[in-house]
């Protein structure tokens, strides 16, 4: 099995392939005709909300960090303009979509927890088709060398088949997202909002196929290719300039419905904890306030970087414990209420 410094090695091969252009509201009736954007998946206008200096602390896994740290990943600035950005819509299309949700206060209505999830769904398909073309990349380059090393070569083709079975879930769920959005049928996503009293220290927007609960129990076992992967958004916002959580999945899906219903029944005053971890453990695409990360003991931060570390790789199986409480309080943004819209 690869090590994690080798798949972060590969990680930043990787990003090179999030670099090609694409929109994926194209569409033969509505071809795109404006030029392949930077589009956030954190609006600027929230990230703005918990930046310093037009600036948020996020993960650093570039080469250059790896390579002078044997592979460990770090914490680093990065400008608001720069942060949380793919090229996965152009520029017509995502002003046209996304305008109810750039343009106008968040207050989770249902076509903005619609807007959300297509989002959310979106980019990760976006990443998807890229993993998958810079893992044919890889096996290429691997099969050419003289000397084949045969156990890399056969792990990389086992981990491609499970990515491109998340890819054609991924297309699946994109299709009913743009098919809601089309017709307005909101009914058919379900979502749980929690709002808090204070404003976020983190800021994330992704979405994963949750595989254990809150509560240590699993959920979805991944890589059969008969099993079909339901898949939640999860967004850590400022809404109403206070901190919410919004979980959001397709209605009927029971997995994610028992993964919400796990952090429900968590004591409420550690949800906020509770919500980083889950942010650290399931998405890259998470930012810090620098001066709530700064104020962290170094053993806090430790832990919470050796999560995105492991969790991240892809390459090490998740442990069921890994979203239940440690004993370590990250912070506390003071629980309002809860609301389950749609189940
Ligand atoms: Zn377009």
């Amino acid at each position: 099995m690869p090590s994690d410094s080798e798949f972060w090695t590969f990680a930043s091969a990787f990003r090179r392939f999030l670099k090609r252009k694409l929109c994926l509201a194209e569409d033969p009736s509505d071809a795109c005709n404006s030029p392949i954007i930077d589009a956030h998946t954190i609006p600027r206008s929230q990230l703005r909300k918990i930046a310093e200096q037009g600036h948020v602390h996020s993960f650093d896994s570039s080469p250059a960090q790896l390579a002078k740290s044997d592979g460990k990943i770090a914490i680093k600035s990065f400008g608001v303009g720069q942060f949380s950005v793919l090229n996965c819509f152009c520029r017509r299309h995502d002003n046209a979509i996304f305008v109810d949700v750039e343009d106008v206060p968040l207050v989770f209505s249902p076509r903005q927890l619609a807007l959300l999830h297509y989002r959310t769904v979106a980019s990760e398909l976006y990443r998807k088709i890229r993993m998958v073309e810079a893992t044919n990349y890889q096996i290429e380059a691997l099969s050419k060398k003289r000397k084949r090393n045969r156990d890399a070569l056969q792990y990389l083709d086992a981990f491609n088949e499970g990515q491109k079975l998340g890819m054609r879930d991924g297309r699946l769920a994109f299709a009913e997202c743009q098919r809601i959005l089309k017709e307005d049928d909101y009914g058919a996503l379900s979502a749980l909002v929690i709002r808090f009293r204070r404003m976020p220290t983190i800021m994330t927007v992704g979405g994963f196929y949750p595989e254990f609960g809150f509560d240590g129990r699993p959920l979805q076992t991944l890589g059969d290719s008969n099993e079909f992967y339901e898949t939640i958004s999860f967004n850590i916002l400022s809404s109403e300039e206070r901190a919410a959580v919004a979980m959001i999945w397709s209605k009927g899906h029971l997995n994610p419905l028992a993964f919400a219903r796990s952090y429900e029944q968590q004591p409420s005053n550690l949800y906020t904890t509770l919500a980083i971890q889950a942010s650290f453990e399931h998405l890259e695409n998470t930012c810090v306030q620098p001066a709530w990360w700064d104020g962290l003991r170094k053993i806090e931060q430790d832990l919470l970087l050796r999560r995105m570390q492991v969790a991240g790789s892809i390459f090490e199986e998740r442990r069921g414990s890994s979203l239940q409480y440690t004993g370590v309080t990250h912070d506390d943004w003071e629980f309002d209420s809860l609301e389950y819209i749609n189940v």
